[in-house]
């Protein structure tokens, strides 16, 4: 039986909606190529692409280097599963390792799956090391918190659409406001605390920065008091937010690092968590592990990814740019009565649009960004995310605002009509 072939976007957007579990509401906008910071649609149209699938891309669409390092290893081993060795793994976890400053790296796949596992270490070391009764131990969590979809992660999200329905949910979770010391300081004083699990900046709730020395002040504290501080940079972390990692703004280095996402460049799933042996050592055979987790392909485009964001300056380029994109966001439409505020760091900004609660406007200058020729999504109603690959250059960046001031300005007129 052969697979249907769809001829245009209607068609393509009339089968996703006819079998496919409407769990996404993806903007109207079917996508058939993309290279470099450019997408095509399937009737040829272009886009600059100012969602990076998620902060995944960050190196750019089918960056030669990645896509050549999937290629070449496709064709010659592509999964082992870990009951045996395979030749790409040692040097991936090498690699990371000193690229990332740890003692031990453990790959998974998803990025929620690279999130339960830190969950699990944790918890582990929580009772092998630091003495918590059995199934007692807890990890605090922010309110707003993005982490992902599984049971476990749901079970400590305030986002009703999140969490809502799916339970029972796993106990275990304290959740305190996000950017608050005296919070952190007071759920710190329960024994049972095994970690602090953070995202440096809250992405998916709408790019929330916290301030200048949160990070740096938070691990400080749970250091005190004996507890694992677990940085979530799987959005935020290989140079998106203008540092290798958002950590490294404040000279924290996490006791547990998730990454994800770009660790691939978008070309394949990969995810790790790293941490030093004291922690790591923790898991023993057969306490974790996932099929394909740590597969030579995924090590192949794993340290490709990474060689590539080092050798383009990537993180230069977004610390860069990002500066330059806000400033001249803020100088033309920053008092635009539409925009409620600019903000973000690197090149993962959000611009807060003045909106009703449904996110109604903000959507709908999504469809017009897009007719213009940039791709973008909200996220949580009237916040609109920016999030180009790292790749982008001035000229492009200039153009890109160009896009978005235009569009504002215009979509303000056909409101007063
Ligand atoms: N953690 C953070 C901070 C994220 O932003 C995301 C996804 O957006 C995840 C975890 C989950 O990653 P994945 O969708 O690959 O499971």
């Amino acid at each position: 039986m052969e697979a249907y072939k769809v001829k245009s976007s209607k068609e393509a957007m009339a089968l996703e909606d006819k079998y496919g579990a409407h769990n996404y509401h993806p903007l109207p906008v079917v996508l058939e190529r993309g290279e470099g910071v450019y997408l095509w649609d399937i009737e040829g149209k272009k886009y600059f692409d100012f969602l990076s699938a998620y902060s995944a891309v960050n190196q750019g669409h089918c960056h030669p280097k990645i896509v050549g390092a999937l290629i070449d290893q496709a064709k010659i081993l592509t999964l082992t599963s870990r009951a045996f060795y395979n030749d790409s793994l040692g040097e991936f976890e090498k690699y990371a390792c000193d690229y990332f400053g740890y003692e031990k790296v453990l790959p998974v796949n998803s990025g929620v799956e690279a999130v339960e596992t830190a969950i699990k270490i944790c918890r582990k070391w929580g009772y092998v090391k630091k003495g918590i009764v059995d199934n007692e131990a807890k990890i605090i969590v922010c309110n707003n918190n993005f982490h992902g979809r599984t049971t476990t992660v749901v079970s400590f999200s305030n986002d009703p659409d999140a969490h809502n329905n799916f339970g029972p949910f796993t106990p275990g979770f304290v959740r305190i406001p996000h950017n608050d010391l005296h919070a952190l300081e007071k759920a710190l004083e329960d024994q049972n605390v095994a970690g602090f699990l953070c995202e440096p900046i809250q992405g998916e709730a709408g790019v929330f920065v916290p301030d200048d020395g949160y990070l740096k002040k938070a691990a400080k504290m749970c250091k005190a008091n004996n507890v694992l501080f677990i940085a979530d940079e799987v959005q935020t972390g290989i140079a998106r937010t203008g540092r290798l990692l958002a950590v490294n703004y404040e000279d924290v280095h996490p006791d547990i690092l998730i990454l994800g996402k770009a660790l691939s460049g978008g070309v394949y799933p990969v995810s790790a968590v790293l941490a030093d042996d004291n922690i790591m050592g923790v898991i023993k055979p057969g306490q974790h592990g996932s099929t394909f987790g740590g597969n030579p392909l995924a090590a192949r485009v794993a340290i490709a990814a990474l060689e590539v964001v080092k050798e383009e300056n990537l993180a230069e380029n977004a610390f860069t740019l990002g500066v330059l994109f806000r400033k001249t966001i803020e100088e033309r439409i920053g008092k635009h009565p539409m925009v409620k505020k600019v903000r973000g760091k690197g090149l993962l900004n959000a611009l807060l649009i003045n909106d009703t609660e449904d996110g109604h406007t903000a959507w709908d200058i999504c469809l017009k960004l897009r007719d213009n020729g940039l791709l973008a999504k909200p996220t949580h109603g009237n916040i609109i995310r920016f999030a180009p690959p790292l790749t982008i250059t001035e000229d492009q960046i200039l153009e890109c605002v160009d896009i978005i001031c235009q569009t504002i300005i215009d979509f303000s007129f056909t409101m007063d009509e």
